[in-house]
């Protein structure tokens, strides 16, 4: 069989990052060999050690990395908290225009939840809105954060959410915001979606205040199919929405744009359990198989989930956070046992 060989930025983040990324890349080379397909990495490092080791938070390397391969396997990257620098996740969301923030939340076979089989998608638009980084103090007393949000930025997200429920045969659409407050920023957003919408009629299309989202997501989250919204409503949905299928832990995302895609989970470096195999590597492994998707393997992706669900419908080899007593590498292992 002759081997198609795929070059891939491999960034492994902080925190949990290394021990998830360890886990997700043994089992992608083993999936590889066996449909034919094999990786060229390019690892790369961003943050606090990058700047140890080369003085840049964000390495050149790394964005000529990505620059040449276009996709980049990404673990989570440690932000310091009220000062230092500024994210990186951002940054390189920013940078290489990934407008398209996409995460599919499901409920994998055989976990116990207080929420059975959900099966709902966020489309978060992913470089303006509060996380456009434009802070400034007023005075000593007064601190002023501002909203961006553009006909541009809000349009192609929602082109996004439409054309994959076209694709994919979703039925609705629900664009969450605050636009009884913000008129203007949120108000423009929904004006946005709602003209994408009508070039899309056979997706039904409905508005929701975020506020009373998350309390419609805690009581009756089945009624949501794709959740389209901005930046920062998305960022906390999201992590609600992991909660229904067992956690942060599971949750897979993809950052979509014309050029590039890096694909990373919704979870950060959750430093709380670093270094102790104790970090479940599924949110990065389902996110590789969103990648091998995007690189047109999926044959490989396919494999991989399959012995992801097999192994949770077992329920033997789970990690602690889906109530489980096995480590990130045992659980690992039950998955390349699998393929
Ligand atoms: P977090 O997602 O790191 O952790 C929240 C909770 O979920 C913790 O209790 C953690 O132990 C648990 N958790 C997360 N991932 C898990 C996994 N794979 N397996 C088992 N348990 C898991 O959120 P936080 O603590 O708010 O943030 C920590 C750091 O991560 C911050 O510096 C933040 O800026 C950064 N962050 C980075 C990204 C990213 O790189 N894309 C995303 C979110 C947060």
């Amino acid at each position: 069989m002759s081997t198609r060989t795929h070059k891939i930025t491999l960034i492994p983040g902080d925190g949990i990052g290394p021990e998830v990324t360890a886990a997700v890349v043994s089992i992608l080379e083993t999936a590889g060999k066996q449909t034919g397909c094999s990786f060229d990495w390019h690892i790369h490092n961003a943050g606090a050690e990058a700047f140890a080791k080369t003085g840049e938070y964000i390495p050149k390397a790394l964005y000529n990395s990505i620059e040449q391969t276009r996709v980049a396997l990404k673990g989570p990257v440690t932000t310091p908290i009220g000062g230092g620098f500024s994210s990186i996740n951002v940054t390189l969301r920013k940078k290489f225009d990934l407008y398209a923030n996409f995460r599919p939340v499901k409920t994998l076979p055989g976990l116990k939840t207080n929420y059975p089989n959900i099966d709902l998608i966020i489309f978060r638009e992913n470089t303006e809105d509060l996380y456009a980084g434009l802070e400034v103090m007023i005075n000593p007393d007064i601190a002023q954060s501002l909203k961006i949000i553009t006909r541009k930025g809000s349009t192609r997200i929602a082109q996004s959410a439409f054309e994959y429920a076209r694709k994919h045969g979703r039925k609705k659409i629900h664009a969450i915001h605050k636009a009884n407050i913000m008129k203007l920023s949120d108000g423009l957003f929904l004006q946005c979606c709602k003209q994408v919408a009508e070039g899309f009629p056979e997706v039904t299309y409905a508005e929701h205040i975020v506020d009373n989202t998350c309390m419609q997501l805690v009581l009756n989250p089945w009624q949501y199919d794709i959740i389209l919204t901005t930046n920062l409503y998305g960022d906390i949905l999201s992590d609600l929405c992991s909660g229904l299928v067992g956690g942060l832990g599971l949750v897979p995302g993809a950052n979509l744009g014309k050029e590039c895609a890096i694909f990373e989970a919704v979870h950060g470096s959750a430093p709380d359990i670093a270094g102790q195999d104790k970090a479940n590597p599924t949110a990065l492994l389902q996110s590789a198989v969103l990648m091998l998707h995007h690189i047109d393997e999926p044959a490989a992706a396919n494999m991989i989930q399959s012995a992801l669900e097999k192994v949770y419908a077992e329920g033997k080899s789970l990690t602690r956070d889906v109530g489980g007593a096995s480590g990130t590498k045992a659980f690992g292992e039950a998955i390349l046992a699998a393929l």
